[in-house]
């Protein structure tokens, strides 16, 4: 596990290395949606919390669409909190002690904080170029105040991350000439953690990292471009 202090939050990045999964899952599989069995999933989510120091029932992890959905937690009931299992690429809370997830196997989780408010949020290359970005920090912004900080967890880099060249070249276009990269071979590929950080500088955001793992080439983490079926890390970020 990685851990990150972010203004009034902390973030920890898990890796596979903990959890009850079997094979292709194994071991700490995060991802209800991937054929796993829900009794090692939910063990896998209790255990990613307790070993990150906070309550396991207050879990709240949004269904990833690639979509541009940010939704709120109030953790109002904190045996089914509110913004769980709902369909939304962000999740974003101003309440202390509520485990935001936020999951991925190639696609980024990232965690974003400032003083008040904290944000668990899935970014592939689709919710990249789309928005995603923007609408979470917004998020944050409207949630607390305070300079806005970003954590970028492990996720493929553009050297692992071949790409159609029409899509890369339209996308180019969209979004800008960072986006299209080459991979070793110099095929066309996409550069989603540029894209991802051009987005956070582009919406102000003055403190950003990015940790320098690629899941394509780490086997601690999940790969879906390396292995198709298999399961999903994530980030749990919890305010103070
Ligand atoms: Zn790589």
């Amino acid at each position: 596990m990685i851990h990150r202090r972010i203004g009034t939050a902390d973030a920890w990045f898990s890796d596979r290395r903990f959890g009850t999964s079997r094979a292709p899952f194994d071991s700490a599989n995060l991802g209800r949606h991937v054929g796993d069995d829900p009794d090692a999933v939910a063990a896998n989510h209790a255990e990613f919390a307790r070993l990150a120091g906070v309550d396991p029932t207050t879990v709240v992890l949004p269904h990833h669409v690639h979509g541009t959905t940010v939704v709120q937690a109030t953790g109002t009931d904190s045996d089914d909190p509110d913004a769980d299992g709902v369909d939304a690429d962000g999740v974003v809370t101003a309440v202390s002690g509520l485990a935001l997830m936020a999951i991925g196997a190639d696609c980024a989780p990232i965690a974003l904080a400032n003083d008040g408010a904290c944000a668990a949020v899935h970014a592939g290359w689709r919710g990249a170029v789309d928005g995603i970005i923007p609408a979470a920090v917004a998020a944050v912004r409207a949630c607390g105040a305070g300079p806005v900080r970003a954590v970028v967890g492990p996720c493929v880099c553009a050297a692992h991350y071949e790409f159609g060249e029409e899509l890369l070249a339209d996308l180019a276009d969209r979004v800008g000439p960072h986006v299209a990269q080459c991979t070793a071979e110099g095929k066309p590929a996409f550069d989603l953690r540029a894209t991802i950080v051009h987005a956070l500088r582009a919406a102000a955001v003055d403190d950003v990292e990015v940790l320098d793992v690629c899941t394509v080439e780490s086997p601690d983490y999940f790969s879906y471009r390396r292995d198709g079926r298999t399961g999903r890390h994530g980030v749990l970020v919890v305010k103070r």
